[in-house]
Order: structure tokens, then C-alpha cells, then sequence
């Protein structure tokens, strides 16, 4: 869509973006939620993919994925095998949304920017225990829990100005063995709820992230896994206005959902047995 409130594009920014951000700038990313509606109140869109940061850096560490990573780049990753919980970076590609137009051009970094419940990039790495790098205009930087990072429906912890740079997820995260369920209304609809439970190889914790059923993510952290009424009475403590209404389900269903799937997950990890149904 032509975006004519737009008077300038920077193609070329600064290494280090922001220092002269202004009311009316926006980072653009891939562009695919920004060149989908109208934009009325911006005038500067700022591009970052020209940076050129590194998309992928695995390491001993870990994964770096720089913010501009395109979804496609991320698909494409072969994580090494002690990597237990690499498939899911693939799942959670898969979970999006999307014709193969936007998935090689949206962004990681932008997924999680546009801060939607059923972002699955925040959902692959809220689960996988990452940390966002955050970059302000006046030059300092920030590390965040990626938990912390999503408020709500569309909003974020990000000051005006402010850049996703990387996103880290450690290693001893990606080892993890993980199980995840996913509901949507239509084969190829939006996530209605997206879980991921995760857990250290050798012991019986729980990590478990609820998603796209909630506005923002919630995570649950058991030292040894709970019975399915401490699961199930966890999940109902979550207040009622942080369970999402969209047309892919009233809050009441999707509250519903995450109690059967978390249940099917707390099965899954106890026995160690992928008897289970998964999306
Ligand atoms: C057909 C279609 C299907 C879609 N399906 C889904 C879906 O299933 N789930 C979903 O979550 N979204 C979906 N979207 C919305 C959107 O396309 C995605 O969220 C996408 O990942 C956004 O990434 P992008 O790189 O294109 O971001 P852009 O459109 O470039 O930017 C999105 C927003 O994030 C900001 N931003 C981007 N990168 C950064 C950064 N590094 N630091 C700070 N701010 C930044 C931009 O300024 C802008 O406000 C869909 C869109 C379309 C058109």
C-alpha cells in the first residue's frame, strides 16, 4: 500500500540509528505490516535491513539472531544435533501466518516489535529463555528478559527511539526437550493458542510458556513437574483481562485450550513418551 503521509526514506542510516529520531520515524524492517494499512502518522520510515547485521551467529553460547533476520533465513537453519529443542524454531516459522511474500521478508526482530499475542517469534523465544539487546538513540543499550518485553496486545517495553538490535537464546535452552501445542480455527489461521513446554534433560522441571491465547506471554517455572492440579489451577490464576478476544476465539476458549494443552505437554515431558497429538 502506498504510504503517502511518507516524505523520506533513509536508506542508509548510521551504524549506531536513532540519534536524531524525530515524531513521525519509524524503523522499517521487512515492511509487511507497515506497507499493509495505513500509517497516518508517520512522515520517516528509517530502514535497518541495509545495517547488515549478522542474521545467525551460532556459537558454544548459543544463537544470535540479529532483529533483520527474515523469517525464511530462520527456517532455513540447521541447529546442531545436541540442540533438543531446534525443530521448534522451524515449528514456530511454520506457525506464521503468512504467503511465502512476507515470509522472506518479515523480520524476527519485526515479529517481535509488532508485538501481536500470536507473534511466534516471541512465543519460540520467551520459551527458549531469551535475552533482547536494545538499543536507545542516545547511544546506551539494554539487555531484557524476553519475557518482560511484550505489555499487551500490540505493545512493548521499547522507548520512542528505541531498536530490537539481537536476540540471544542460550544454549543450555536449546538442549532442552520441549513439546509444544498449537490451535488454530483454519488449517492455515492465526495461532488461537500457541504452548511450549520445555525441560532440562536428566530432571523433571517445567518450563512452561502460554501464547496467542494472552495478550502478552506468561510463563510457568517448576523446579520439579507439578500435578495437573497445580498446572491447572496455575493457569486459572491468570487474570482474567490478560486472556485475549479476537475473531480466533473468545478469552473463555482459549482459557480452555491452554488447560487441556498444558495438561497434554505435563503428560508428555513426564512420561517422555510423544504418544500425544501434536499440530
Ligand atoms: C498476510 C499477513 C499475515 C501476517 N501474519 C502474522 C502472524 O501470523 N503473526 C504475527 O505476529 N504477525 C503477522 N503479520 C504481521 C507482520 O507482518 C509480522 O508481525 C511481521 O513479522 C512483521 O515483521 P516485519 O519485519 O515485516 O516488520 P515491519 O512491518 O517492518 O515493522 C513492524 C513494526 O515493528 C517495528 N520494528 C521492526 N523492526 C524493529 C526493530 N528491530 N526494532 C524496533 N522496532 C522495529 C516497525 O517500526 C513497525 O512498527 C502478518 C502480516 C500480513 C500482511
Amino acid at each position: 500500500m502506498d504510504l503517502n503521509t511518507v516524505t523520506e526514506v533513509i536508506r542508509r542510516p548510521s551504524a549506531r540509528p536513532g540519534m536524531d529520531w524525530r515524531e513521525g520515524d519509524a524503523w522499517l524492517a521487512g515492511g509487511t505490516w507497515l506497507y499493509s494499512t495505513d500509517q497516518p502518522g508517520l512522515r520517516r520510515l528509517i530502514d535497518l535491513t541495509t545495517l547488515r547485521w549478522d542474521p545467525l551467529v551460532p556459537s558454544d553460547a548459543g544463537l544470535g539472531i540479529g532483529a533483520t533476520c527474515t523469517i525464511h533465513d530462520l527456517y532455513a537453519f540447521a541447529p546442531p544435533h545436541d540442540w533438543n529443542a531446534g525443530a521448534l524454531v522451524a515449528k514456530s516459522c511454520e506457525a506464521f501466518l503468512s504467503s511465502f511474500k512476507v515470509w522472506n521478508s518479515a523480520t524476527v526482530g519485526g515479529n517481535i516489535c509488532m508485538s501481536l499475542p500470536a507473534g511466534p517469534m516471541i512465543t519460540l523465544t520467551v520459551a527458549l529463555e531469551a535475552a533482547y539487546e536494545l538499543w536507545a538513540p542516545d547511544g546506551s543499550s539494554r539487555i531484557v528478559d524476553a519475557l518482560d518485553f511484550v505489555t499487551g496486545d500490540n505493545r512493548n517495553i521499547l522507548a520512542p527511539g528505541e531498536i530490537l538490535r539481537r536476540i540471544d537464546i542460550p544454549a543450555r535452552a536449546l538442549r532442552k526437550r520441549t513439546v509444544h501445542r498449537r490451535f488454530t480455527l483454519t488449517r492455515l489461521g492465526r495461532s488461537t493458542v500457541f504452548l511450549i513446554g520445555t525441560q532440562t534433560p536428566g530432571t523433571s522441571d517445567l518450563l512452561l510458556t502460554v501464547t496467542a491465547g494472552t495478550t502478552r506471554p506468561v510463563r510457568f517455572a517448576f523446579d520439579a513437574m507439578p500435578d495437573a492440579r497445580t498446572l491447572r489451577e496455575s493457569i486459572e490464576a491468570i487474570p482474567a483481562p490478560v486472556w485475549f478476544a479476537d475473531p480466533n476465539g473468545t478469552p473463555d476458549h482459549r482459557r480452555h485450550l491452554t488447560k487441556h494443552f498444558a495438561e497434554e505437554i505435563r503428560r508428555e515431558l513426564t512420561d517422555g513418551d510423544p504418544t500425544w497429538h501434536t499440530s
